[in-house]
């Protein structure tokens, strides 16, 4: 390799907890400049090491931690990570995606990627150094929240380790859990796959990173010089993140009649005031939190001070989380929310698929689907006690929460033959609250996501730019692909989502370019960076395809193909099923792809695959 590439690590460390044997190999400079890192090498890793058709739960399953070039660099939101692997949930290619201060510790042990394999006799945890990894006993752990988790390993490893964990979700295989890493500034979580549950199936409670690894930038001046250039544009972009979060958005998407209500019958909530962003700022606010180096601070720690939820000090829940256990509920009730949202995080729980599988479930007691009886606890819309202890059943396994912890389509396969009709999910992932009916953007993006239900393939926010049309399917399989194509690279880089499309732009363009000049010192070129991300699509759907993945996968929620939002701004958008053909055959001569959605040879030998 010559001499170390600036802006990596420089090595991939592969673990294996059956044996405990490791191994280290090389990143090759071709490796990197084709993929740039995290999402990019984590499609690669996963396509070579995972074999075909197998259960997530199999020991060969890899779970991959990876961070890229632009990772502890001084770039505003540069500790990302992303973590991957085949997903319980969809039984596909998954990668999600965390901040907090593990990533730039990561990147420290100079270990670019670290791919997780085998199953463990007795629980335990991975420790990671610069030197290689270790496993270390775990079984005082198992069992605990990913908070005490979390603490009792920085107190055995010290304050300066950052520490990735698991919960009981995780380990009782919940197929959507989550899990959640503890700093004093600022927790973060790779919430979305069910990744936690294929940890827990190897009986790794956690991972644990620590190093002093500097990452070398190529040309630090033109790297100041492009930062200096963005600090407007991201202060000015991020202002109502940086005073309320994400939850900002509340008050805006549910005036435009697109945020889902009551298992999405409606895509109004006339309650929305009270679980806004605004709202909770006002009652709850206790003090902002932000990931390491960040000028945002997009996270709040909130503290309820009244009802009987009162004394309860814990992070604010993110604006998917309020639609999943407020709107989609019939919920208003804001510290429930708050609550809702702490209880996922510590037993290890995704917010938006738990949120939307009990959607499904008020739905189904209304239609008499479901009794009381089944459930073993009243519960229907807006009831946020039964909320709570759902959830804790979930995490548990307890009684109807084995139901539940299958997740929204599998649960709704068993209630009901025409149950899965109700499911707001797409690949089996529940989605998340960017309307797959009012934005037509997001309708051909999620259905022709990777992940399936998730809004971190096509992005939604330049979708609500007011000169956006948002209504017609023309144009919109192309906005898809360059939109697919910017959070590939933005994953790979890996960069925070928000500093990026605030700070540096919506799609792959010049100030990305200049970023991994600078940093690497490569020449690279818009041109050459957009086809990265095309390299990373066509890897991940690769993948895919190889389980079985086709045209007839790509599909929207049958609510969303066949009823039309009722009433309020967005009254009549949907997206039926002889549209959404239309999209899909012009998205796949876009990217190159047969008719039935397979990546053609000719295409896969233009990307060097
Ligand atoms: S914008 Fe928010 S999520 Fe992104 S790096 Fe900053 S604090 Fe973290």
């Amino acid at each position: 390799m010559g001499r170390a590439m600036r802006g990596y690590g420089g090595r991939v460390l592969f673990v294996d907890v059956t044996t405990g044997a490791s191994r280290v190999e090389p990143v090759s400079e071709t490796m990197a400049r084709e993929l740039l890192g995290g999402n990019g090498f984590a499609a690669r890793l996963l396509l070579d090491h995972v074999p075909p058709g197998i259960d997530a739960y199999d020991p060969a399953n890899a779970v991959i931690f990876a961070v890229g070039p632009v990772t502890d660099t001084t770039v505003p939101g540069n500790s990302r990570a992303c973590v991957a692997g085949k997903s319980p949930l969809t039984g596909l290619f998954f990668d999600s995606t965390f901040g907090g201060r593990f990533p730039a510790t990561m990147k420290r042990t100079g270990f670019d990627a670290i791919v997780i394999t085998g199953r463990a006799d007795e629980p335990v945890y991975v420790k990671v150094t610069e030197a290689g990894a270790e496993l270390r006993p775990a079984r005082s752990l198992w069992g605990q929240t990913t908070r005490d988790t979390v603490a009792a390993l920085h107190a055995a490893e010290g304050g300066d380790v950052d520490v990735m964990a698991i919960g009981p979700g995780g380990e009782r295989l919940v197929r959507f859990s989550a899990m959640g890493s503890y700093w004093k500034n600022r927790e973060a979580f790779a919430g979305r796959g069910g990744l936690a549950s294929v940890l827990g199936s190897k009986r790794v409670k956690a991972v644990v990173v620590a190093g002093t690894r500097k990452t070398e930038v190529a040309d630090p001046v033109a790297l100041k010089a492009l930062l200096e250039q963005q600090r407007e544009p991201l202060k000015t972009g991020t202002k109502a993140l940086s005073t309320y979060g994400t939850p900002f958005l509340v008050k805006p998407i549910n005036t435009l009649g697109a945020l889902g209500s009551y298992n999405l019958r409606g895509e109004v909530f006339a309650e929305a005031v009270a679980i806004s962003g605004e709202e909770m700022h006002a009652h709850m606010h206790a003090r902002d939190t932000t990931c390491l180096k960040c000028p945002v601070a997009c996270g709040k720690q909130y503290e309820i001070r009244e009802g009987e939820l009162a004394g309860l000090k814990a992070k604010m829940p993110e604006y998917e989380t309020i639609f999943a256990f407020g709107s989609m509920l019939g919920n208003a009730h804001a510290g429930s929310l708050t609550r809702a949202n702490d209880l996922c995080d510590l037993l290890g729980l995704d917010t938006i698929s738990m949120g939307v599988t009990l959607a499904f479930v008020c739905e189904a007691v209304e239609r008499g689907w479901l009794t009381e009886r089944d459930l073993g606890l009243p519960f229907g819309w807006g009831d946020w006690r039964g909320m709570l202890r759902l959830i804790e059943m979930t995490a548990a396994r307890e009684g109807f929460g084995d139901r539940l912890a299958e997740g929204a389509w599998r649960l709704a396969e068993s209630v009901h033959p025409e149950g899965t009709r109700l499911v707001y999910a797409v690949k089996r992932l529940e989605l998340p609250a960017h309307s797959a009916r009012a934005l037509k953007g997001m309708s051909i993006g999620y259905a022709t996501a990777t992940r399936g239900g998730s809004h971190h393939d096509t992005r939604p926010t330049p979708q609500y730019a007011q000169n956006f049309d948002r209504r017609s399917p023309e144009g919109k399989p192309e906005f898809a692909v360059r939109s697919q194509h910017f959070t590939a690279v933005d994953d790979s880089l890996v960069l925070c989502r928000f500093t990026s499309e605030r700070g540096f732009g919506l799609y792959v363009d010049e100030p990305y370019a200049r970023m991994v000049g600078a940093i690497t010192g490569w020449d690279m070129t818009t041109e050459e960076l957009e086809r990265v991300g095309e390299r990373v699509i066509n890897l991940e759907r690769l993948f895919n395809v190889r389980e079985g993945v086709r045209r007839d996968a790509d599909v929207l929620p049958w609510r969303v193909m066949h009823e039309p939002i009722p009433d309020g701004p967005s009254a009549g958008a949907y997206c039926p099923p002889e549209e959404l053909d239309g999209m899909l055959d012009r998205y796949y001569a876009l990217r190159g792809w047969d008719a039935d959605g397979v990546p053609t040879r000719d295409r896969l030998a233009a990307l060097d695959l």
